[in-house]
């Protein structure tokens, strides 16, 4: 049987909110087979429970945002996708965070640091069917026209592949690579791709810092680039690091269905919000998914049944 996973210990990690700037602490803990992943604000005078679902999702705009039900109003926990590309990274079901504030940490601004966290905390074996939610039929979401097109899409596949294709028209980024395809079952998430970086331009930052956002960036926790260039003084950790973070995004925006897809995700262009958009046309769609366990191990796609393998 494919187990579900959930740490073996408690593991801890300080740092600053992205976008509030604000110092937060998240104490990561195993939950019970079927847990799931539950956020628990215990800053606030009765804590409050967050889980992880495609429907808590109350705001894409910077970067993904939860709160109980997806009210907007309610309590919230901003930036969760580079834990959650983490989370699907390692094959993690069941988890506890408990975090001191309304923003994840961003630490160095890709998901190395959470992958490296939750290694370290070592990984448990459940008593319980691992369960993945697989497409049974294709869904796309588009949006915009011309220069302003963006799509996403889901197709069936045995495993989980992604490909993102990014184009900005920005001297800098069009000089990387404009397409990665990452397959999961390859077993090298955290080589090829936790240690790339969110990114931001100069231009943006004046406009986003007086809508309060981005106050915690500098260049130990993002790419910066202004009209030309990177400025930060050691370069891209990989020659298509932009596109690379963008797969990382998906994979954690595409992780709050609760479990890791069975699909072949493609986008062009996409975001947090076009991500969401897709989860939610994909699971409205009861005829497009349903999910599934290996209780024989050797019919998981490739891959799938090994441990992520340390760094
Ligand atoms: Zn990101």
């Amino acid at each position: 049987m494919l187990q579900q996973r959930t740490l073996k210990t408690i593991t801890r990690a300080v740092g600053v909110g992205l976008h509030s700037g604000q110092r937060v602490e998240l104490t990561l803990r195993p939950a019970a087979p079927d847990t799931g992943i539950v956020f628990r604000r215990v800053d606030l005078p009765v804590p409050v429970d967050i889980p992880v679902r495609f429907d808590s999702v109350s705001d894409t705009r910077m970067a993904s945002t939860i709160s109980p039900g997806g009210d907007p109003g309610g309590p919230k926990v901003q930036t969760i996708e580079h834990l959650m590309s983490a989370c699907c990274g390692l094959g993690l079901d069941n988890l506890y965070i408990d975090i001191t504030a309304d923003e994840v940490p961003i630490l160095d601004g890709s998901s190395a640091s959470f992958v490296f966290l939750l290694q370290s905390a070592g990984i448990q074996l459940q008593n319980a069917p691992k369960k993945f939610l697989r497409v049974k039929k294709a869904v796309e979401v588009r949006e915009g026209e011309g220069a302003r097109l963006m799509w996403a899409r889901l197709e069936p596949f045995h495993g989980f592949k992604l490909s993102f294709q990014i184009e900005f028209n920005h001297p800098a980024l069009d000089a990387t690579g404009q397409q990665v395809v990452f397959d999961m079952g390859s077993g090298t998430y955290a080589r090829e791709i936790a240690r790339a970086r969110t990114f931001g331009f100069t231009r943006d930052v004046e406009a986003m810092r007086s809508r309060g956002l981005t106050l915690g960036g500098s260049m130990d926790n993002a790419i910066v680039i202004d009209d030309y260039r990177v400025l930060n003084a050691d370069g891209l950790r990989y020659d298509d690091e932009f596109a690379k973070h963008k797969i990382l995004d998906a994979i954690g925006d595409l992780y709050v269905a609760g479990h890791t897809l069975l699909a072949a995700y493609s986008s062009f262009k996409g975001g947090h919000a076009l991500n969401n958009k897709l989860l939610r046309q994909l699971l409205a769609d009861a005829e497009a998914w349903e999910l599934v366990s290996f209780p024989d191990t050797a019919e998981a796609p490739r891959g799938f049944a090994e441990l992520a393998p340390a760094w």
